[in-house]
């Protein structure tokens, strides 16, 4: 059988992270991914946003992996030539009773070390942009944008120089834990050993948890699934930054983003769905976003929406349940030395991949894993 000493499951931006920082450790590392390409699942349907780190709460690996993610992908996509811009966010309450929320994002993103936010009056945040209608706006320098892709192309061509690979059209159907490490078993019927394991498998990482003999299933939590539906616009947008309402109890709002070609979308809502895989929107959705634009772009004109794309977000709550944090489960929470579990890894991963990275890195360093 081969033995591999890392092999990492999913060549996602997170998978593909991770196994960039192990490679750079100076270990051997295979991603094992079941599709054609890399980064076709999550990381292919995202708003492409590097979040600055404002709404997560003090402490949480979200706060902390976003905030550091954030200094460590501006830095790497100048230091790489990964395209990108700064361009900035506005967070707006559009009714005054909408105040305070505002000065609640303010006081958590202090909390979390993000201190470069910059309350503005209707009037100043029209004069940034003009288009807009607002009572009161927070002006987030530090968000930006990303081709992601470019980025884990980046990624790849880390782990490749440091003499790791990917495989393709390889998908891991089960795993069994043994007295050295893990073995691994592709639908093809191939079969690895490793000292470590690090399940990135995104939507389907809890699936591919339970299927690791060894594991107790008290450790691997329910999956839940909120699509996130986008809708482009067709036309000019007339907007340069960002622009967020003040944030929901599931999401962030249904918020203009541009990506680096100037191409403007809305999105993504939140749709509870018991189906990974439903990827389709539903024109018909289109309708409850003009309502929500409008109260921050008047000027929206009819028909101007098109169904874009939609993203699914692994959450690790029921619908109605308090937000939960990322999950990264180490040998020490559930007893399988070798085995890391990457669980829950909504946004703003593509923001903390690489901090994700860093962060499994040090839990394994200096052991078998
Ligand atoms: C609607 C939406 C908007 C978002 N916007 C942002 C944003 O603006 N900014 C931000 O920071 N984050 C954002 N995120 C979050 C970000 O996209 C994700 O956190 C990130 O892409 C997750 O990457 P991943 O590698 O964990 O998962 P994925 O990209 O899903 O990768 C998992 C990979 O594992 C593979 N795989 C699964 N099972 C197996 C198996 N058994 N064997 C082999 N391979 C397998 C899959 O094929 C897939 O390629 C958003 C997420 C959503 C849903």
């Amino acid at each position: 059988m081969e033995q591999v000493d890392c092999v990492v499951v999913g060549a996602g931006v997170v998978g593909l992270a991770v196994a960039r920082a192990l490679a750079l450790q100076g270990r051997e590392v295979w991603v094992l991914e079941a599709e054609g390409a890399i980064g076709t699942g999550t990381s292919a349907r995202n708003s492409e946003v590097i979040h600055a780190g404002l709404y997560y709460p003090q402490g949480s690996l979200k706060a902390r992996l976003c905030v550091a993610g954030r200094d460590l992908l501006y830095a790497y996509c100048a230091e790489r030539g990964v395209p990108h811009r700064r361009c900035g966010k506005l967070i707006v309450a559009t009714a005054p009773e909408q105040q305070a929320q505002l000065e609640a994002v303010v006081a958590a993103a202090r909390a979390n070390g993000v201190n470069d936010l910059q309350p503005l009056s209707a009037a100043q945040a029209r004069a940034l942009e003009p288009a807009l209608h607002c009572t009161g706006a927070v002006l987030s320098p530090s968000t930006g944008i990303i081709d992601s892709h470019a980025f884990m192309l980046a990624l790849q061509g880390d782990l490749e120089h440091a003499g790791g690979l990917v495989a393709l059209h390889t998908r891991v159907q089960s795993v069994e834990v043994d007295a050295d490490g893990l073995c691994v078993r592709t639908a093809d019927g191939t079969a690895l050993h490793t000292r470590l394991l690090v399940n990135s498998a995104g939507l389907a990482a809890p699936a591919l948890a339970r299927s690791i003999a060894g594991l107790p299933p008290a450790h691997v939590p329910r999956a839940y699934y909120a699509k996130g539906n986008y809708f482009s616009l067709a036309g000019r947008c007339p907007f340069r930054r960002l622009i967020y309402p003040v944030p929901e109890r599931a999401g962030l709002g249904v918020h203009l983003t541009i990506d680096l070609a100037g191409q403007a979308k809305f999105g993504p809502d939140v749709q509870w769905v018991g189906d990974p895989q439903d990827l389709q929107v539903d024109p018909a959705r289109g309708e409850g976003f003009y309502a929500q634009i409008r109260r921050y772009w008047p000027g929206l004109p009819d028909a101007a929406l098109v169904p874009g794309y939609a993203g699914m977000r692994p959450k690790l709550q029921a619908p109605g349940e308090d937000a939960r944090d990322f999950l990264i489960q180490g040998p020490a929470d559930h007893g399988v030395p070798g085995l890391v579990n990457l669980f829950g890894i909504e946004s703003p991963g593509l923001t903390s991949s690489l901090a994700i990275g860093t962060q499994v890195a040090a839990l394994v360093q200096g052991s078998a894993g």
